[in-house]
């Protein structure tokens, strides 16, 4: 039986792919690629010519079964997203969920990612943190979304499209409020990577005033709900409180 390699291609830079990556890319026996076309011009780039076919989400169900029969001749297939590492808001999970169930071996390589990258350069807490992955595209249920997060602790980060950055703003700060540290980092890896960091408004204000941060690709980073400083003394107290609340008339 073969093995699935799932590979992470550059977020902007072409340089910053790993040696590991360029020979998986080379010696197995096919690649699947989101969009052929766009993976065939990386892959040139890198003097890679392999077969490529396509597994996108809209074929990921279907296409699973002919893959998973592929690698079990013993091919070795690698997959590949448009940027980035596969399965991370990406294609890929039904396809690897159905190898693991099958006994495929899967072998994935580290590499770049917008949520480590914008993490570890934003100056948040990165101790614990949570991905969010887009926001939904409606207002209601951004908003909705964004409400079920207010006593989050952990720093959030959340993927957002150019189109929807002044609304999303805007329900990030009806919801969490002006003063809370929020950072935007945008075109990660690229000729024009910007880090707005501030207050929720700061930024706002930063975005609304400058289209140039309204465009390209963007994380942005939200730190988690401030934490009491003595909550070891304040949590039994109130829970005295709470008991007296309930015996008292
Ligand atoms: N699999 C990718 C990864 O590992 O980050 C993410 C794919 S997702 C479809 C695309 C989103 O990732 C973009 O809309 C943006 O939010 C984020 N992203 C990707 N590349 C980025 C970059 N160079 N700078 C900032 N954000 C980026």
């Amino acid at each position: 039986v073969g093995t699935l390699y799932i590979v992470p291609t550059p977020i902007g830079n072409l340089a910053d792919i790993s040696e590991r990556a360029l020979a998986v890319l080379r010696e197995v026996n096919a690649i699947a690629a989101e969009d052929t076309r766009h993976s065939g011009q990386l892959l040139q780039h890198y003097g890679i010519r392999n077969e490529l076919f396509a597994l996108h989400e809209h074929n990921e169900r279907q296409r699973t079964a002919h893959v998973i029969e592929r690698l079990q001749q013993g091919q070795s297939l690698a997959l590949i997203s448009d940027a980035g590492t596969p399965l991370i808001s990406d294609p890929g999970y039904v396809l690897v969920q159905q190898c693991r169930a099958a006994g495929v071996p899967v072998v994935a390589l580290p590499g770049p990612c917008a949520i480590t990258t914008a993490l570890s350069g934003a100056g948040l807490a990165t101790d614990r943190f949570t991905f969010e992955g887009f926001l939904p595209a409606k207002g209601q249920q951004r908003r909705k979304t964004l409400n079920a997060l207010l006593a989050e602790p952990r720093t959030m980060v959340f993927y957002e499209s150019p189109h929807r950055i002044v609304d999303a703003l805007a329900d990030l700060h009806a919801t969490f409020g002006a003063e809370r540290s929020l950072v935007l980092a945008r075109e990660l890896t690229k000729q024009f990577e910007t880090y707005l960091s501030g207050t929720i408004a700061e930024v706002e204000a930063a975005v609304l005033a400058d289209s140039n941060q309204q465009r390209g690709e963007m994380v942005l980073m939200l730190a988690g709900a401030p934490q009491s400083t003595n909550s070891d003394d304040t949590g039994p107290a109130l829970a005295t409180l709470q008991l007296l609340r309930r015996e008292l008339p």
